[in-house]
């Protein structure tokens, strides 16, 4: 006996992150979250070729299948391969049968010309038929005409934004930043030094594996009045985990709290990628009920179809050779770590 859910899905993942595993140590211990992005995702994304990317997301992409997430809502950097980035990384999870909502997230940290081409990637891409919603890397790194650029153009698609907001002290001032530019549409991810009573409109992701990784501190998503969904944040894209995880953070401050505010998180995804309701998950534990999940670590899919069509079963990816997707993968990290 087994139990079925639809597919899971990932509210913030970054497909690029998937061969960091194993980098170099970087040059000097970052002491935090600043000195984190600086010595590590900064180098990392700017040494980013198209190859690496594919390879990335297919690895990725895998991963959350393997976890049981048939839908990712990526946001994507790579500021030195901006050009065709997004559909590398749709094409990836195609290929894979994983849904993703993409993003090319527009920074300024490049200088001017590299906000304007990540906001035309993102034009781009959805204008072409993909799925996305238009990136922003964060407020702290983007001028006040980026960000006003990159809100009207996601107004223009008719998509929502997706933004990191308040991950750490150093984006404090994002809720004055983002100022009535939101709307409902928006995804704010981890929102950790956000006031409990703010003026941002959208859906908070919660990323509690990276939170704890970045030691940002506790979110605390209950507080907010936003709705609230979950992510990893590039960890992998088992969103089972991240349910657990959130669970257990919640009660580390409030044992009175069942797992039912986290599990509304994680249901939270179908709102936000509702083809995911087509999906059909078989798990390898029964019942899937919130209290049970919470204290049963190694749930796995045993079969998974994705609007009808089988993309996983007997343990395995029907579509693609999971061991081949890692060997390219590792072949692609060593080039990338090289370039470090
Ligand atoms: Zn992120």
């Amino acid at each position: 006996m087994a139990a079925t859910t639809p597919g899971l899905v990932c509210a913030h993942h970054h497909l690029y992150s998937a061969l960091a595993r194993g980098m170099p140590a970087p040059p000097r211990v970052p002491t935090n979250f600043e000195e984190i992005l600086e010595q590590v995702w900064w180098r990392l994304d700017a040494a980013l070729d198209l190859e690496m990317i594919r390879w990335s997301a297919m690895l990725g992409a895998l991963e959350a299948l393997e976890s049981g997430t048939t839908a990712i809502v990526d946001h994507h950097e790579s500021p030195n391969a901006i050009e065709g980035s997004l559909d590398t990384v749709a094409s990836a999870c195609a290929e894979v049968g994983v849904r993703v909502v993409a993003a090319y997230g527009i920074t300024d940290r490049h200088g001017p010309d590299g906000a304007r081409r990540g906001l035309a990637e993102n034009e781009r891409f959805i204008r072409a038929g993909g799925r996305g919603m238009v990136g922003i890397h964060a407020a702290f790194t983007c001028t006040d005409a980026s960000l006003r650029d990159a809100a009207g153009l996601a107004e223009d698609l008719g998509v929502g934004v997706h933004v990191h907001v308040c991950e750490g002290p150093v984006d404090a001032d994002a809720p004055r930043r983002l100022a009535g530019l939101t709307r409902d549409n928006w995804l704010l991810a981890h929102c950790v030094h956000l006031p409990t009573e703010h003026a941002l409109r959208g859906t908070i992701v919660h990323n509690p594996e990276s939170n704890l990784n970045n030691a940002v501190g506790y979110a605390g998503p209950a507080r907010f009045a936003n709705p609230v969904a979950l992510g990893t944040d590039g960890i992998g894209g088992n969103v089972l985990e991240a349910f657990r995880l959130a669970y257990m953070l919640q009660r580390s401050v409030d044992v009175t709290c069942g797992p039912d505010a986290a599990w509304s998180w994680l249901r939270r995804g179908w709102d936000l990628v509702p083809e995911a309701l087509n999906d059909d998950v078989t798990w390898s534990y029964d019942p899937m009920d919130p209290w049970h999940i919470a204290f049963t670590p190694g749930i796995r899919p045993l079969r998974i179809t994705i609007d009808g069509a089988p993309v996983f079963a007997d343990g395995r990816p029907t579509r693609v050779d999971g061991g081949e997707i890692r060997a390219k993968a590792r072949e692609q990290a060593a080039r990338l770590h090289a370039r470090l």
